[in-house]
């Protein structure tokens, strides 16, 4: 039970009629599990007390699993969801590298059903806090490194595009759009133009909402008339990606990524079953983060010209060396295009590549 007042003699008076109350009706409140918390920029401490208990004025208090500070900052709750959202993904890949058979799809499902919903929990709360709920993007981009076995400092927006899941962040925007859709629909029609009116402040709730939709590129107007949560749901994601889309063309790390990668599904060799040695070398192929002197060479800030192969070869050790031309992989280039004539084929045409 929580009692709420905008003034301490407010509280004190809720306080004694509380006790009063459970003295007619025969209850007991336990002291010990009863806090104050007072709402602040600054911190003031009070003496509280109900039937002679002094009560503990309290910092921070979990209130129904959401964690309130006294300055109502949400720094608190959000460490608490991470350090909980990332024990839940230590146990998905714990059970993907042993009963779940390194497959990628039922750890892709349980991660949806049971990390997104963890951290989503409250939302409608603390989401409007931007700044806050960026540093959760880190536990679904550090959950799909680890599950595609890549190194760090893998691109967020790349792996949304080969799984094909939105940013956390989007689904925590989503929940607080569809919130004030539901009051719109719920209430007053003109209530969100109420809301507007009103906002005269940047941290108002209209401003809060204008900022949100202008994020996804909606209008007021769009948002007022868009005709399911469903169709609100496609228009944010479907901006969410374009976003990914727009950093991965301008992306140095993975100049190939975006020539045979043009959509945001979940890539089919994820969902076919292959022995996960050969997943992984695929995956860090296509995400350009196979072992090579030039890759290794621009984290290390070696000179271009100086990120030589051991074979000898008078220029830069990249993927399209060891892919098409250095000799050191000959027979295995052989043994594989050999399998497949058409491939064959087109490796003596001459490839044109882009870095
Ligand atoms: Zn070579």
């Amino acid at each position: 039970m929580a009692l709420l007042s905008l003034v301490p003699v407010g509280l004190k008076k809720l306080m004694r009629r509380l006790h009063e109350l459970c003295v007619i009706e025969g209850l007991k409140i336990n002291y010990k599990k009863t806090k104050v918390l007072v709402f602040g920029r600054r911190y003031v401490n009070h003496r509280w007390s109900m039937d002679n208990h002094q009560l503990e004025q309290t910092r921070v208090f979990k209130y129904l699993g959401v964690i309130f500070s006294d300055t109502l900052s949400w720094k608190t709750h959000l460490q608490y969801t991470k350090q909980s959202a990332i024990k839940t993904v230590g146990a998905i890949l714990k059970f993907h590298r042993s009963t779940g058979g390194n497959l990628v799809t039922p750890a892709l499902k349980i991660f949806e059903a049971k990390v997104i919903p963890q951290v989503l929990y409250g939302a409608l709360i603390w989401g409007w806090d931007t700044k806050a709920i960026s540093s959760l993007e880190t536990i679904q981009t550090d959950f799909l490194r680890r599950l595609l076995n890549l190194p760090p400092g893998t691109s967020s927006a790349m792996l949304r595009a080969e799984t094909g899941l939105p940013p956390l962040t989007t689904h925590i925007h989503l929940a607080l759009l569809r919130f004030m859709r539901s009051t719109v629909h719920l209430q007053n029609k003109d209530l969100l133009n109420l809301y507007l009116t009103h906002s005269s402040t940047q941290k108002s709730w209209g401003a809060r909402l204008e900022n949100l939709l202008h994020r996804y590129h909606l209008t007021i107007h769009q948002f007022n008339t868009i005709g399911s949560d469903k169709k609100l749901r496609e228009a944010v994601i479907h901006h969410s990606q374009y976003l990914d889309r727009l950093y991965l063309l301008n992306s140095r790390s993975a100049p190939w990524y975006w020539r045979f990668k043009t959509d945001h599904s979940r890539s089919p060799y994820l969902t076919t079953y292959m022995p996960s040695n050969l997943r992984f070398a695929f995956t860090s192929l296509r995400f350009f983060s196979l072992p090579n002197a030039e890759r290794e060479g621009r984290i290390a800030k070696v000179p271009k010209e100086q990120r030589y192969c051991i074979c000898g070869y008078q220029g830069v050790e990249d993927l399209p060396h060891i892919l098409l031309d250095c000799p050191i992989y000959h027979n295995p280039r052989m043994n594989l295009t050999s399998r497949w004539p058409d491939l064959n084929e087109s490796a003596q045409l001459p490839i044109k590549y882009y870095s």
